[in-house]
């Protein structure tokens, strides 16, 4: 690299005005802009401009050009602290050239409650990256001869001399060329461009465990992306979700299910079959003087615990509904009752009809 001089890239003297600087700059930067200009080394020199005027516009950085002289601290410029401060304590040595695991792969699976209950197998497309199958994942086409790469001897790194205003610095970088590899070929894979691995859409059986809940997810190891230069594989994590159910709402490993009654079977009380999740039936029963609110336990008719034994129960809501209109009958029967009892019970608990509230979420 050649010392280049800033004062005299941009033309100006020594003691120039930073006004001066400024107008030397436009007048060459737009002559020189590699939009506008048809010189061949224009792009060079626009870099030149550049980096004269970014030391030379500012009082800080001239002043230490000024003293140092010679075009070292130019070579400062989009060199940045990053940089500067890796190269000596030698925290960039990045080398790629080992194996690489596979990314990690994030789906969402929607599955139905009684699937929740049950377990599930379900076959899961998954989108990914695999190692080509073509090139064993090594992007060169079959037969291609392999070389040592020109650009870094091999190596699979490069260096580059960086000045600074603390002297020379080496800096080591992957070779952009190979890759890191240290090697080329002369024609790359057909199938996957000399890239190495290739799009494709996998069908993955995942099960789920009895007692899975919305929001929990299954790792399926080594179901993600295909790895890098021998790495393995990434995992594959399928997050639950749980569709709405219209005769259960899931409360932990509890089934919630409300049931209307007659007011004639809360007062006297009543032997009622309900849906169960297993899709069948559960006798209920019904003790006389049954409240709105109220609450009857099948138990082990819930969900079942996840990797644990026993299930949790089907709670039974009783739902009081009061008939909206009556048959003759029942309005002659309505009517010997009221005139039987003008004033109901206390309620036993004062709090009941805050619980019912909170029980029913209204
Ligand atoms: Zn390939
Ligand atoms: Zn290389």
């Amino acid at each position: 690299m050649p010392k280049v001089d800033h004062y005299s890239v941009l033309g100006v003297a020594h003691d120039a005005s930073v006004d001066e600087i400024r107008s030397a700059y436009r007048k060459l930067a737009r002559q020189y802009h590699p939009d506008v200009s048809s010189a061949a080394d224009a792009s060079e020199r626009f870099k030149e401009i550049t980096q004269a005027y970014e030391v030379l516009s500012d009082p800080e950085k001239r002043q230490r050009y000024d003293m140092f002289g010679d075009g070292d601290v130019g070579g400062m410029a989009g060199f940045g602290i990053d940089d500067l401060f890796n190269t000596f304590f030698g925290g960039t040595r990045r080398r790629e050239r080992g194996p690489v695991r596979g990314a990690d792969l994030r789906l969402e699976v929607e599955l139905d409650l009684e699937e929740a209950v049950t377990g599930a197998e379900r076959a899961v497309r998954v989108p990914r990256q695999e190692t080509c199958d073509r090139c064993h994942g090594s992007g060169a086409e079959p037969g291609a001869k392999t070389s040592s790469c020109a650009t870094c001897g091999g190596r699979g790194e490069v260096r580059q001399v960086q000045q600074s205003l603390f002297g020379r610095f080496v800096s080591v970088a992957t070779c952009p060329r190979c890759g890191g590899s240290g090697k080329t070929v002369d024609r790359l894979c057909r199938d996957c461009r000399g890239e190495g691995r290739v799009h494709a859409e996998r069908e993955v059986s995942v099960a789920f465990p009895p007692g899975i809940d919305d929001g929990q997810q299954i790792r399926v190891g080594g179901q993600g992306e295909s790895g890098m230069r021998g790495g393995p594989p990434g995992d594959l994590y399928v997050l639950v979700r749980l569709r709405d159910h219209a005769l259960f709402r899931r409360d932990g490993d509890d089934l919630v299910h409300v049931l209307r009654i007659s007011p004639a079977q809360a007062a006297l009380g009543d032997e009622l079959s309900v849906p169960t999740i297993d899709g069948g039936e559960a006798s209920v029963k019904i003790p006389g003087g049954s409240q709105h609110g109220q609450s009857v336990r099948l138990r082990g008719k819930g969900v079942p615990r996840l990797h644990a034994s026993g299930r949790g129960d089907q709670i039974v809501y009783l739902d009081v509904v009061v008939p909206r209109s009556l048959s003759k009958e029942e309005r002659a029967l309505y009517q010997k009752l009221r005139a039987l009892r003008h004033t109901p019970e206390k309620a036993e608990d004062e709090g009941i009809l805050g619980k019912v509230r909170d029980a029913l979420g209204g």
